[in-house]
């Protein structure tokens, strides 16, 4: 008898038949049980996040064009992510956000310039660390390296402007190893609007993100509409062959007039494609009284910075911050990030949600109890107390983005 199943007899719920797993009631074990269940359940699922900034967490810390890599093979002191802590909570393949700032896209071949290198410096870290990080561009390499204890380093470009103005940019991407593109960032660009500008440049998606859709649909690329206007991403619905993602797109619900979650209109078209949202977990997106009193807690730090006569980079302002953002910040707790889940599986089911985090990419705004990666078992014990079942949570964790995956290569494969 496995760990599992003898957690299951000890809360009484083994039965003298063997029940099957939808059979089994979770909510009936103590939070320790749970915790304990989830982490297993973490342990020998694959678990795939939709997005993680970590490429760009290294650009900031200057290792882009040099010859090291930001050392992740081992716990850092900052950030989200690192390879101990990715074993810990159990995940396997966090896609690598090559992330363009809109900044880019004033400067023509800026984009791509930027993307080529961030793609590089996954590919390093990759062939730095062997035993520990492996590149993967399908959901069987995910697979195959789950097998071998490899943390999978798939690849997702965050702004199309790394395809810059050339159509060929799209099975160029494809080749170097990008599975998704996320249409736009914060501005509006050549291929469509973006849900933080107000300008409506396009009204939606442009001529020119038809032709980018219909030829991502053609080499491969998953069509990502996280970042985009609600007009765009009606437009991209409407046209793209295959099932969509969000890779990091929260549920505006409980975010309202938060342009950068989806409504449940959207939610629902999204689910009538076939697709999945990948819930994003910064405080931000997962809670309006968050983004309201995060914003109080920074309006106090600079009159305090001023009136004591002190700058960002003193110690004493920094010290000073750190406790007081940790005492006074409104951070959410797990239990949110939960609930966003519960509405997308009410709206539409259980087959078009995963996990999105935006990890190394929201600062410190995560939740209680989820600021790390070591920290999925929490989100998972939470889901099991709600009732979820261990095929739901596999769902969750990768089944429904690799159904979208497949979909987008096999529509690829039949195109020649
Ligand atoms: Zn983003």
């Amino acid at each position: 008898m496995n760990k599992y199943l003898s957690l299951i007899a000890a809360a009484g719920l083994l039965f003298s038949c063997e029940p099957k797993n939808s059979e089994i009631d979770y909510t009936q074990l103590s939070d320790a049980e749970l915790l304990e269940l989830a982490q297993e359940i973490a342990q020998s699922t694959i678990m795939v996040d939709g997005h993680v900034d970590l490429p760009y967490r290294m650009k900031v810390g200057g290792f882009t064009l040099q010859r090291e890599i930001l050392d992740v093979s081992v716990r850092t002191p900052d950030g989200n992510f690192d390879y101990p802590r990715s074993k810990e909570g159990g995940l396997d393949a966090p896609f690598m956000s090559i992330y363009i700032p809109a900044g880019n896209q004033a400067i023509p071949g800026a984009s791509k310039a930027l993307a080529d290198s961030l793609i590089l410096m996954t590919e390093r870290l990759a062939n730095t660390f062997p035993d520990k990080f492996a590149m993967a561009y399908s959901p069987a390499d995910v697979e195959a390296n789950f097998e071998k204890g490899l943390i999978s380093l798939p690849m997702g470009m965050e702004n199309g402007s790394g395809l810059e103005d050339d159509l060929a940019n799209v099975e160029y991407f494809h080749k170097r190893g990008i599975r998704y593109i996320t249409l736009t960032h914060g501005k509006d660009n050549l291929i469509g609007d973006a849900s933080y500008d107000t300008t409506g440049t396009h009204g939606g998606l442009s001529e020119y993100g038809e032709k980018v859709v219909a030829e991502m649909n053609r080499v491969g690329i998953m069509v990502d509409l996280s970042h985009v206007s609600d007009n765009t991403f009606r437009d991209a619905l409407a046209i793209t062959k295959v099932p969509v993602i969000a890779s990091h797109s929260s549920a505006r619900k409980f975010t309202p007039g938060f342009e950068r979650n989806m409504s449940d209109e959207l939610i629902t078209a999204m689910a009538e494609n076939g697709g999945v949202m990948m819930i994003n977990f910064g405080g931000t997106f997962i809670d309006s009284a968050y983004a309201a009193g995060s914003s109080k807690v920074r309006e106090h730090l600079v009159n305090y910075m001023v009136d004591n006569g002190l700058s960002r980079s003193d110690s004493a302002f920094r010290a000073y911050a750190a406790e007081y953002s940790a005492a006074n910040n409104p951070f959410p707790t797990v239990q949110r990030v939960a609930d966003h889940i519960d509405h997308v599986v009410s709206l539409v089911g259980i087959d078009h949600v995963g996990f999105g985090s935006d990890f190394d990419g929201v600062g410190d705004s995560l939740p209680t109890g989820l600021k790390d990666v070591s920290m999925f078992p929490n989100l998972i014990a939470e889901l099991l107390k709600r009732g979820y079942s261990k095929e739901d949570i596999e769902k969750i964790c990768y089944k429904n983005i690799f159904r979208v995956w497949k979909a987008v290569e096999d529509y690829a494969a039949s195109q020649g």
